[in-house]
């Protein structure tokens, strides 16, 4: 059983298995209050982003827990608007100051833009970042095959990272073989389906009786088996704690094997090519960009 709390990414940093998903938790208390009860309750890692609009409470609340800053590990992203080289560095120098931390763990472009040029842009402020020793980590964040493929040609440094929409109900076969391939680790995001029908599903109900479990504890233990970093969002005590516990028990082959055949392509969030499409505008370049690379 692979009982071993944190992951080695391909630059050699750690990071834990499992934090905490912070989006739609309220700046100010509930941020301050959760972020220290997860802290309080074992968990080193807390995913925000500049876009969730709670990094100041996030921030205040690591910097007052007593534990060692290098111990926890910090993730923000950059959002959609913020994308271009200068605009990326602006945008990071602002996160840290909500932050209010000297640097930060794992640095994430939060979505692909159809323009392909722009992220290679932004990932060389990045690269630069990266070797100022501003960010441990950098990665990016529901990025397809074509938008990994086409940074990877362009630039010096393979993302550590993507930060994906993964369930049982979504399982990204695709995105997992590219990223496998090319040393880049996956972290499912809404790895509950946000609490959704995935939690309902016969098959995980009857596997969180089998191995006296709740539902949602059977769906992360199959992330920890597909070795996937989850970061289950919760602002509610017991489930924080529930969450946690998942490396007391191992989900036999058999059960692992029934619970991959669950995906059905069924994603909650938006699909990231239509993503950009509302971002960025279909006359932008990109879609140029992306048509001269497939050719
Ligand atoms: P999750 O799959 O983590 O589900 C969160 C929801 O499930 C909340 O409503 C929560 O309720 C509920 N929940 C949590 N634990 C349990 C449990 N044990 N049993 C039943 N219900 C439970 O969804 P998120 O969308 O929040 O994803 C997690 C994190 O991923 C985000 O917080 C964010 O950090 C990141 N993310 C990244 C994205 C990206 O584009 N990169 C996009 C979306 C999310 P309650 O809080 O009331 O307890």
């Amino acid at each position: 059983m692979n009982t071993k709390h944190t992951f080695k990414l391909n630059n050699g940093v750690e990071i834990p298995r499992i934090g905490l998903g912070v989006w739609k938790v309220k700046d100010g208390q509930q941020s301050i209050d959760t972020v220290a009860y997860a802290l309080g309750q074992g968990y080193r890692l807390i995913d925000t982003a500049s876009f969730y609009g709670n990094e100041s409470g996030v921030g205040e609340a690591i910097r007052n827990s007593k534990i060692p800053r290098d111990k926890i590990f910090v993730t923000t992203k950059l959002w959609n608007t913020d994308q271009g080289y200068d605009l990326a560095y602006k945008a990071f120098n602002k996160s840290l100051s909500k932050l209010g931390l000297d640097y930060i763990d794992l640095y994430l472009i939060h979505w692909p833009s159809n323009d392909l040029d722009l992220i290679v842009d932004t990932w060389r402020a990045f690269e630069e970042l990266y070797k100022a020793k501003k960010v441990r980590v950098i990665g990016v964040s529901n990025f397809k095959p074509i938008h990994l493929d086409y940074l990877l040609k362009h630039t010096k440094i393979v993302p550590a990272i993507n930060q994906i929409e993964l369930h049982p109900y979504n399982a990204q076969h695709e995105t997992r073989e590219y990223c496998t391939e090319h040393n880049i680790a996956i972290e499912s995001w809404s790895p509950l389906m946000q609490g959704g029908k995935v939690l309902e599903d016969s098959l995980v109900v009857s596997l969180a009786k089998k191995y006296n479990k709740s539902p949602a504890q059977i769906v992360l233990r199959w992330h920890m088996q597909n070795e996937l970093i989850v970061i289950p969002k919760s602002v509610t005590p017991s489930r924080i704690d529930e969450n946690f516990k998942i490396f007391d028990f191992e989900l036999s082959d058999e059960d692992f094997e029934r619970l991959n055949l669950l995906d059905r392509s069924k994603r909650i969030g938006p699909d990231p090519d239509g993503m950009a499409m509302r971002l960025y505008g279909s006359l932008s370049r990109t879609i140029i960009s992306i048509k001269k690379h497939k050719r």
